[in-house]
């Protein structure tokens, strides 16, 4: 008898670990249906813009004259993503959910060349893969993968299956280094690798234009620090990074990847980086705690949130700990 409790334990024990191990591969596939989630008929539009393209469903708000923002304010996710042009080139940072094609879109608003950059790899900023040029940042855990110039997101890295998607294998035309400029002509970007939502995500850096393109680091009201790949060592990490970077830019605007409830265009400053690196600190020492239980909800600053793991299974230890560019 004793010996078949004890063997009932160790299965259970074991379920637990293994349950606890693969929580993500379990609580996606829970907390979706696995369909394709259909746009919105109504939405709040952010302001100064026009709807665009096929059935209207994407809105174009041109920031300055070589800098359009191309937002889904009909996704759930409210996506927000970025042209940023120079005199020889433009980058596309981020292409959305991809169920509606943005390429139109963006030769409707350039016509240089034009190459996809995901802020980083969820499947509702890769759009699904379909671009001429692809730039990918130059992590070692990322470049170690390709074969053959080819990259697939992982399952982890995609999420697609959210919405029934799966991930596809794109020819990296670039690889880009963490730190480094690119050259857009007349116009200089830097890639700061700021990983913490997950741990390829970047940020552009447009000193000149006083700009920062934050992809899901933080935009509207919520941060997300749950998912595969996400830590708070990195978000600590990359909040100092992000502070260091735009000393000289005290003014600058800090341009995220969702809009919010209210439908605008998300921007940041400079100051709440600045918040969310302190409270990061209290969180890390135990001084600020949180409400629910998974996601756990941090209270960043009244109108924004993070939604992280229980405090127990928080990763505070950096992807690149040395990396303090
Ligand atoms: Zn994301």
């Amino acid at each position: 008898m004793a010996k078949k409790i004890g063997i009932a334990l160790v299965i259970v024990v074991l379920l637990l670990v293994v349950g606890i191990w693969q929580r993500h591969r379990i609580l996606v596939p829970l907390a979706t249906s696995g369909e394709r989630i259909l746009p919105s008929e109504e939405a709040s539009l952010p302001a100064n813009g026009k709807s665009v393209g096929q059935d209207a469903y994407f809105y174009v708000v041109q920031l300055d004259e070589r800098t359009f923002a191309v937002a889904e304010p009909y996704s759930w996710p409210k996506n927000v993503n970025y042209l940023i042009a120079g005199t020889n080139r433009a980058l596309l940072l981020d292409a959305g959910v991809g169920f509606y094609d943005i390429r139109p879109i963006v030769e409707q608003l350039t016509d240089l060349p034009v190459t996809f950059i995901p802020s980083h790899l969820h499947y509702d900023h890769t759009g699904q893969g379909n671009y001429e040029r692809i730039a990918l940042v130059d992590l070692p855990h990322l470049r170690e993968r390709a074969t053959g110039g080819m990259f697939k997101p992982s399952w982890g890295e995609h999420l697609g299956v959210a919405e029934g998607l799966e991930p596809t294998a794109w020819k990296i035309d670039e690889w880009v280094q963490p730190g480094s400029e690119i050259d857009l002509g007349d116009r200089q970007l830097t890639l700061i690798y700021t990983p913490g939502h997950t741990d390829n995500s970047i940020s552009l850096l447009d000193n000149a234009n006083n700009m920062m393109f934050t992809g899901d680091f933080m935009s509207a009201g919520n941060i997300s620090a749950y998912y595969p790949g996400a830590s708070m060592g990195d978000y600590l990490q990359s909040a100092q990074k992000i502070i260091r970077a735009t000393a000289d830019n005290p003014d600058i605007a800090l341009r995220g990847a969702h809009a919010g409830d209210d439908g605008q265009l998300p921007v940041k400053s400079r100051a709440d980086i600045e918040i969310l690196r302190d409270q990061l600190v209290r969180i890390k020492n135990g001084e600020l705690d949180g409400t629910g239980f998974y996601p756990r909800i941090y209270a960043i600053k009244e109108d924004v949130v993070m939604q992280a793991e229980p405090r127990w299974l928080q990763n505070w230890s950096a992807t690149y700990p040395n990396d303090e560019e």
